[in-house]
């Protein structure tokens, strides 16, 4: 569904839950980073899109005072927020991105309307596309329009950042909430994550895709994992003597080699380099040099595999089959995308063999690990937007 269609299903759930038609239609989407991995809690730069996958909300005014009812038009479940005191935790789980967004807006000073709502997403949920990240958006843009205040997409990002960290208890970085804020159609956003500088970089080109490939694995060990990277990283910065690895060289990280531990230098290695690939593979963005852009994200990926080790089989194998197929059959490039440990690949192609790359990819990819993957291509979406209202 492109998003006028989907505007239109959740109006008519609406209708069909609530009996009258919405007042206000918000929306935001999911995203994929192209490249720039685990580069954000060190300073460094992220490169991500919107997707043309998103989380909408129809809403009006409820006569039931001092609560949200909320209707999950896609798993046909409710559920009730109590607004007339400060919101807190509770059941089911996917409301918590609501209420931490609803927490966020009492602590602003805000007074929260009573609404009727009905939503649903069309991203895929624990896939490393931020279908969390879509619904807090979602949900900080649905209250701007019921409340008629604006709000500044930064300050919007920030908002449900806050949520995702109080109330889903997960402590991310901010590509997420900001891609899915200050996204722009044909556009990626390269993201400071020190200063929190944006510059949207055009991808108009019709001629090259995004394909998304979920290989439709998640495994587990990512909590730990995760940590132990972060403290690697900090330990490679005290060694090199800097305040992050933001502000360390190839050359200084060579040069202090024999002062940390094999695995401390690899770790910094990667994100050296990552850095390093995220800068430059926006300005190959800005000058279409496709070809450029595609060895970076091979070059990722090789980078997260060896030194970050963060990749696992079945993201190497998709990356194995996207070499296969090569240039000559319309891929320029292809890495795994989030965290790691499963989740889904990014892969840069010629738009005119989308088709056929699809088949191959779903194709190769069942023989090899017995799994299907579920494949879609996508152009630089939009970001957050009121519909209607
Ligand atoms: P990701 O953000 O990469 O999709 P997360 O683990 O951060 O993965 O968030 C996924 C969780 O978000 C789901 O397990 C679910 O609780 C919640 N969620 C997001 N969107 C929806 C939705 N439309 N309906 C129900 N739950 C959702
Ligand atoms: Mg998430």
């Amino acid at each position: 569904m492109n998003l006028p269609e989907l505007a239109a299903h959740i109006a008519a759930e609406f209708q069909k839950h609530y009996g009258r038609a919405p007042r206000w239609i918000a929306a935001a989407p999911g995203r994929v980073n192209l490249i720039g991995e685990h580069t954000d809690y060190n300073d460094g730069f992220v490169l991500p899109l919107a997707i043309e996958r998103y989380a909408i909300m129809a809403a009006d005014n409820s006569v039931a005072a001092g609560k949200i009812s909320i209707y999950d038009a896609a798993f046909k479940e409710n559920a009730t927020i109590d607004i007339s005191a400060p919101v807190t935790k509770g059941e089911p789980k996917w409301s918590n991105y609501l209420r931490g967004v609803l927490a966020g807006f009492q602590q602003r000073g805000e007074i929260i309307p009573a609404l009727d709502v009905a939503f649903l997403s069309t991203v895929p949920l624990g896939g490393g596309l931020s279908s969390s990240a879509a619904l807090e958006v979602c949900t900080v843009t649905l209250m701007e329009a019921a409340t008629g205040k604006k709000i500044d997409p930064i300050e919007k990002a920030l908002l449900a950042q806050k949520a995702e960290h109080d109330f889903a208890g997960v402590p991310c970085g901010i590509m997420d909430q900001f891609i899915s804020a200050l996204g722009r159609e044909g556009h990626l956003l390269l993201l400071d994550c020190r200063t929190r500088q944006t510059e949207l970089v055009p991808m108009s080109d019709p001629s090259v895709a995004l394909l998304v490939i979920n290989t439709n694995v998640k495994h587990e060990l990512s909590g730990g994992e995760y940590a132990e990277r972060r403290a690697q990283c900090a330990e490679a910065a005290s060694h090199l003597g800097v305040k992050s690895l933001r502000d360390a060289t190839a050359d200084q990280l060579e040069n202090a080699k024999t002062k940390m531990s094999e695995v401390v230098y690899r770790r910094a290695r990667h994100v050296v380099g990552e850095i390093e690939r995220t800068v430059h593979a926006a300005e190959g963005v800005r000058h279409a040099n496709w070809p450029g852009v595609g060895n970076l994200m091979y070059a990722s990926h090789a980078s997260l595999r060896d030194d970050y080790e963060v990749s696992c089989a079945e993201l190497d194998a998709v990356v194995e089959i996207t070499e296969d197929i090569g240039y000559r059959g319309g891929v320029y490039g292809c890495r795994m995308t989030g965290g790691g440990f499963g989740g889904c690949c990014v892969a840069l192609v010629k738009t005119d063999c989308v088709d056929a790359i699809t088949k191959k990819i779903a194709a190769d990819y069942k023989i090899k690990t017995g799994i299907e993957a579920a494949i879609f291509s996508s152009r630089p979406a939009a970001g957050a937007m009121i519909i209607k209202g």
